[in-house]
């Protein structure tokens, strides 16, 4: 089965009691059961209800992977990853990633006496440099957010030991254009709010990886600890994630049109895309990728306060925080997606005040590009 048919079929079966084509959102928190624990294997629905397990099937299908445990967000899905930790490991992560992820990292589980060393993963020096005996788990991002720099996923697999897993939150790229478990990763983790629901309409996570070990473990802390998503935005996720294949290919079209015409602009300082081939690390993109993605970032010739009207004065773009819906979003990471982590770490990695993030949509190109047109001819 390729992409799009697995996307449409797999978990999608007809339902068994009354042939309902599409999965139908059991609403139930319990099941029940003819004798004492005799019952079709639904106890109740923290544990297991059919509508998530729908979704976990067809999305764990679209990574070509064997199983996937869904939550009620992408930070309970990365904070079940790192459960598989204990006091004393060590974890060497990514310096550009999600502002959230970075939060969860530095200011809850660094108490749990789990270590966090931050690195450019695409420097393997770095990552060898890094690594210690204790060290267990990878933390990676790529296409990075928000300066959409590339890691190489293979090489990180070959510069770490066997004994440290290596988790990809492959929000970015979606598993439309990049197979992180294919290229040596163990684990992927989505934040299913972003493209993959598609829609902005439901909060989610996923947790895939073909280690039977590792989703014993995972389902474990999703039962012990419950950060289940409920039925319904379950459902949105998969309803969603059918049209997946066509979404992204929109998105790449009118995000490299985008990424393409801010290059050119005079107003316009830098433009991160990958797909562009003055992009450091294009080359490394399109080996390791299957396309670019949506996003594209660019830093704008003027002080923060006009790259701050810029944002809130586009007709097509609204302002708003997350990615990957079908209409066009812009962010000021620093004051928004990145507000929670220091301005000194901030700028180090390169999130400066001019900073600004297109989460570029699916409508008609041409209207989005007179949009921005419009908005960079008022400066
Ligand atoms: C949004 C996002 C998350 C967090 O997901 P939520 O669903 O908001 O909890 C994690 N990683 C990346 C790359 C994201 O964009």
């Amino acid at each position: 089965m390729r992409f799009s048919t697995r996307a449409i079929h797999v978990g999608q079966e007809a339902d068994p009691t009354t042939g309902a084509t599409i999965v139908p959102i059991y609403q139930t928190s319990t099941y029940t059961q003819e004798a004492v624990g005799r019952h079709k294997g639904f106890d109740y629905s923290r544990t297991v209800n059919p509508t998530r397990v729908a979704l976990e099937r067809q999305l764990a299908a679209l990574e070509n992977a064997e199983y996937g445990s869904a939550f009620g967000s992408g930070m309970a899905a990365t904070s079940a990853v790192l459960n598989l930790l204990s006091a004393g490991d060590h974890v060497v992560a990514s310096d550009d990633m999600y502002g959230g992820t970075y939060r969860l990292f530095s200011r809850v589980l660094s108490r749990y006496a789990i270590d966090f060393t931050y690195i450019d993963l695409s420097d393997s020096d770095e990552l060898r440099a890094a690594l210690r005996p204790q060290t267990r788990l990878v933390w990676l991002e790529t296409p990075t957010n928000p300066l959409l720099k590339i890691v190489d996923i293979a090489a990180v697999r070959a510069a770490a030991p066997r004994s440290a897993l290596i988790a990809v939150d492959n929000t970015f790229a979606t598993p439309y254009f990049q197979q992180p478990l294919a290229l040596g990763a163990d684990i992927v983790v989505h934040s299913t709010t972003k493209y993959i629901g598609g829609h902005s309409d439901a909060v989610g996570g996923i947790a895939i990886t073909n280690d039977a070990a590792v989703h014993e473990q995972i389902k474990f802390h999703q039962n012990s600890v419950g950060g289940v998503p409920g039925p319904f935005d379950a459902w949105l996720v998969m309803r969603g994630a059918k049209t997946l294949a066509l979404r992204m290919q929109q998105h790449e079209r009118n995000a490299l049109a985008v990424a393409q015409y801010l290059e050119k602009h005079p107003k316009v300082e830098r433009v991160s895309y990958p797909g562009l081939p003055a992009h450091p690390q294009h080359v490394l993109a399109k080996r390791q990728m299957r396309g670019f993605g949506g996003i594209v970032s660019f830093t704008l010739r003027v002080p923060e306060e006009r790259a701050m009207a810029f944002a809130a004065g586009l007709r097509y773009f609204s302002l708003a925080e997350s990615l990957g819906g079908v209409e066009s979003l812009i962010c000021h990471p620093a004051r928004m997606t990145h507000a929670s982590m220091p301005k000194e770490d901030r700028e180090r990695r390169g999130v400066t005040d001019g900073l600004l993030r297109l989460s570029v949509g699916i409508e008609d190109i041409e209207d989005l590009l007179e949009d921005l047109q419009a908005a960079l001819d008022r400066f």
